[in-house]
């Protein structure tokens, strides 16, 4: 850890001044475009159970009581001259689910418009250092924040998770074609300050697992809280739509079961012949997922994957509704295995098409008819009704489903949790 974080920042330095001197001439006016919302205000005080600190150019967002080290932590970068409380709603979303995340300032820039590139890598280094034991981080960059995320990301320093880069033109000079973790690069439609052939010389500086999120009608302004932005285009969205959208691309990032091989062998000891599912792996899962539950649509969905149940994360979600309404098979495969646990109650194990991934439904009131052990199961098919049996509150009947990327032939029940949320979502 320490070695990466020295290496970088001797060699990031120059990178990061270039990049950010680019963005002196717009700079008066997007100075006063970069003023926060009101949301954005409120969010960036400690309210909800979140401690909000400003310290040393650093924005802290804290669940208060104890957040679980387990869980990725968020360091988001912001746009040049953008005052960084434009990030706070994002910052404090993440905190509410447990996240550490920290907002790092641009220290102030020098006279020719570079930023003072060793204020910002003391910044940076005394973040990761605070978070080298956390279960790693996502680093995100807005705009010409961008450049920042990209030249750490350049170094993959152990606790790396993710990389998500936002109505930004970066990586631009910068090659992070080899960068071992999932990598999302979000762009609006109708971004006025981030051309789309610099988004394609963009994605072609990104390894070929990125994905480039386009949001439809989006614009530049519209990512953050803040202003319209000099120069941008009309959104033909919604702001609001927008930053729902930006944010739960990224909250979905937090939650990925992948992070660095160099971080998963010292900090999370991954079990003994288990490995992670791959972004290309959870892209065909979702192609073909279907919510579990009869009646339930996406929007009644809520992400309670991370949150904490006793000793543990939850690592599953909870689906909210009558009881004896069908709980369906949420993919093609097979049963694994009809259990009665007592926690999860009458569960099923159930394994997809591709012989990956268990997926368990729990709390059941009742088996459908003529399920048994190893038989085929067709998406969409009953396979139960939704109770409260095991541990459920009695008047709260729901499904508990969980995901797991594991190796089913071998074993029925052991895996790595992967969040169903963003794959139903
Ligand atoms: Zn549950």
């Amino acid at each position: 850890m320490q070695e990466a974080i020295e290496g970088w920042k001797r060699a990031g330095i120059a990178t990061a001044a270039i990049a950010v001197s680019s963005c002196l001439a717009v700079a008066v006016w997007a100075q006063v475009a970069g003023r926060p919302s009101e949301e954005a205000r409120g969010a960036a005080v400690s309210s909800g159970g979140v401690s909000v600190n400003r310290d040393a150019g650093v924005w802290h967002f804290t669940r208060q009581g104890a957040a679980p080290d387990s869980l990725r932590s968020l360091i988001i970068f912001p746009a040049g001259r953008v005052d960084p409380r434009s990030y706070a709603p994002l910052a404090h979303a993440a905190a509410r689910r447990g996240h550490r995340a920290y907002i790092i300032e641009s220290p102030r820039r020098t006279l020719f418009g570079g930023v003072k590139a060793e204020g910002l890598n003391l910044r940076i280094a005394r973040v990761l250092q605070a978070n080298a034991r956390a279960g790693g981080w996502l680093l995100v960059g807005y705009g010409g924040g961008g450049a920042s995320a990209s030249t750490l990301a350049a170094f993959a320093p152990a606790g790396m998770a993710g990389v998500v880069l936002i109505g930004s033109e970066h990586p631009r000079d910068i090659d992070l074609s080899s960068v071992p973790v999932p990598v999302a690069l979000i762009a609006g439609t109708r971004d006025g300050l981030t051309r789309t052939d610099d988004i394609a010389k963009a994605q072609a500086r990104l390894p070929s697992h990125a994905r480039l999120i386009w949001i439809e009608g989006g614009n530049h302004s519209q990512f953050a809280w803040h202003g319209y932005r000099p120069g941008d285009r009309t959104a033909s969205i919604a702001g609001a739509d927008q930053r729902t959208q930006t944010t739960n691309a990224v909250l979905a990032m937090l939650l990925t079961s992948t992070s660095l091989p160099a971080f998963a062998a010292t900090e999370v000891a991954t079990p003994a012949g288990l490995t992670s599912a791959t972004q290309q792996e959870l892209a065909e899962l979702r192609s073909r997922i279907v919510i579990p539950v009869r009646g339930i649509v996406r929007t009644d969905l809520r992400d309670t994957f991370a949150e904490p149940r006793g000793q543990r994360l939850h690592e599953a979600i909870d689906i909210l509704a009558p009881r004896g309404t069908p709980v369906l098979a949420a993919t093609d495969g097979r049963v694994l295995k009809l259990f009665d646990s007592k926690a999860g109650g009458l569960m099923v194990y159930a394994t997809d098409m591709s012989e990956r991934f268990i997926l368990l439904y729990g709390h059941l009131d009742d088996y459908a008819d003529g399920i048994s052990d190893g038989m085929q199961l067709e998406r969409g098919q009953v396979i139960g009704y939704v109770g409260t049996t095991g541990n459920a509150p009695p008047g709260t009947p729901h499904l508990h489903f969980g995901i797991l990327r594991g190796q089913p032939a071998a074993s029925w029940s052991r895996g790595i949790a992967v969040n169903p949320y963003p794959l139903l979502f």
